[in-house]
């Protein structure tokens, strides 16, 4: 039976690697370091018990989440632990059969591993000594590393935040002119410029978008690839893993003294975004329509409209910054459509293009009410991060959050307002860590502590940084993913 045995410790080995993320050239050296760890330390019951089983286990739990997203990163963890109980589930629902399957593999080897599995070697004391220094350079252990820089990174992002909550900001204003009376802000969610029709995706994802005097970036990309990541980084001070999230959009357009209502279709504290909330708290009005984490809690994005009409409504003298922090196109897509409007054979792929109609159409309408209020405004729209599709392992389009392609970042950035007459698109690669400065701009505002200048102002740097995974690389480092496959009826 001896031969079963190794087989068996090989594939719980390949399954152990492949379940903690890894999936690149160096699977067959982790995989291989694993499998000799395993054989190695099998004879001693205490090693088993003590070392494998706990880290084993950690690994089995993690496997749907590593098979999917990738290595643990801060992104991960983030969500991991701000997701609610509405989102896992959606999470468990979305997962395809056969990473159960794997799973369920994966489950049986590793117990028949503990239970049966017994290789004695007569120089044991040199057996084990070789066993852990295998057990050192294998997936497992790399895997643990990776979880103890994200949550030390997550740790310190959480604290900077928490403290944030009950500080005030520290801005010097220069000087404070806003030159429009209303003020939008339109946070998206999961969108990738590449699938609108604004950016030339031949299928009209986003017709109003495609057609409206707007100025669209093309090349504004994203901080992060998460969103508990990206927009503490996107609508606060940050040069990389840094955080100032007292230094936000919020409490300088409070410093202007400029009305802030923020309105959110996402979660609130200590259930989905946490680090997202920490910044609206600083709003002089917040409305989120998500408050608890229940299964019956799936607000439509159209619910915000009401609230949104009845803030810009609300009497003001100076001018007014709403916020509108929308669901867009996250995970799962169907759930966020009202109609599928594509009907393709593949039904998350023609759920996820229509979840992009259904902003474009938020957008418009906040756009006509802006209109209707007669006076001046201007607005702005982008996504928080795109989505990656891994088609290559899954065989068919699967759009996901990850941090290795540059679809993961490439998000829109658009401005709509009473003064822009035609439809100008900007080729320029423009960082998200620079919308701060951007968005001062924006609303008028000189600091001591910001640049401010306009999207044409923006500085040309020649390499952008993103945050992928737990360190800053260069954006042009990363590759690209594969075309999106549409079959139809
Ligand atoms: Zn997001």
């Amino acid at each position: 039976m001896k031969r079963l045995d190794i087989v068996i410790t090989f594939l719980l080995s390949l399954l152990l690697t492949i379940g903690v993320g890894y999936n690149g050239n160096q699977i067959l050296v982790v995989t291989s370091c694993l499998f000799l760890a395993l054989i190695l330390l099998s004879s001693k019951r205490w090693l088993k018990w003590g070392l494998i089983f706990p880290i084993g286990l950690i690994a089995t739990l993690y496997f749907q989440s590593g098979y999917i997203y990738g290595h643990p990163n801060i992104g991960i963890i983030a969500s991991l632990l701000e997701t609610n109980k509405r989102e896992s589930i959606e999470f468990l629902l979305a997962i395809p059969a056969t990473v159960w399957l794997l799973n369920a593999i994966l489950l049986v080897a590793f117990s028949y591993y503990l239970v049966r599995i017994k290789f004695v070697f007569q120089w044991h004391k040199s057996a084990i000594l070789l066993g852990i220094g295998c057990f050192y350079f294998s997936s497992l252990s790399v895997f643990i590393n990776h979880i103890y820089i994200s949550s030390v990174h997550y740790i310190a992002q959480m604290k900077a935040i928490q403290k944030s909550i009950h500080q005030r900001a520290d801005w010097t204003i220069l000087s404070a002119k806003p030159k429009y009376k209303n003020y939008v802000l339109i946070v998206g969610e999961s969108m990738r410029k590449d699938y609108m029709s604004a950016y030339g995706y031949p299928i009209n994802t986003t017709p109003f978008l495609a057609q409206t005097p707007a100025i669209l970036v093309n090349g504004y990309l994203s901080a992060a690839s998460h969103t508990a990541v990206s927009l503490p980084r996107t609508l606060a001070i940050s040069h990389g893993l840094d955080l100032h999230p007292v230094n936000n959009i919020i409490t300088l357009a409070n410093a202007a003294k400029m009305k802030t209502i923020w309105l959110s279709n996402q979660g609130f504290i200590g259930k989905y975004d946490t680090a997202v909330s920490a910044i609206a708290v600083h709003a002089t009005e917040k409305q989120f329509l998500k408050k608890g984490n229940f299964l019956t809690n799936n607000t439509s994005d159209y619910a915000l409209l009401p609230l949104f009409k009845q803030a810009l409504a609300q009497p003001y003298k100076g001018s007014k910054l709403i916020v509108v922090h929308i669901m867009g196109s996250h995970e799962n897509f169907c759930d966020r459509i009202k109609k599928d409007i594509y009907g393709f054979k593949d039904k998350d792929l023609s759920c996820y293009l229509s979840t992009y109609n259904q902003t474009d159409s938020i957008i418009k309408t906040i756009v006509n009410d802006l209109k209707a209020t007669q006076e001046s405004y201007s607005l702005f729209y982008f996504s928080d991060h795109g989505l990656n599709n891994v088609s290559t392992v899954k065989g068919q389009t699967q759009l996901v959050h990850g941090d290795l392609y540059k679809q993961n970042y490439e998000v829109p950035l658009i401005e709509i307002a009473s003064d822009i007459k035609q439809h100008i698109k900007v080729n320029k690669k423009i960082s998200a860590f620079d919308f701060m400065s951007i968005f001062s701009h924006w609303i008028g505002v000189k600091t001591a502590q910001l640049p401010a200048f306009s999207i044409y102002q923006a500085p040309q740097e020649k390499s952008i940084q993103v945050l992928s995974g737990n360190q800053m690389v260069p954006f042009s480092r990363l590759k690209n993913d594969p075309d999106e496959i549409i079959k139809r009826h």
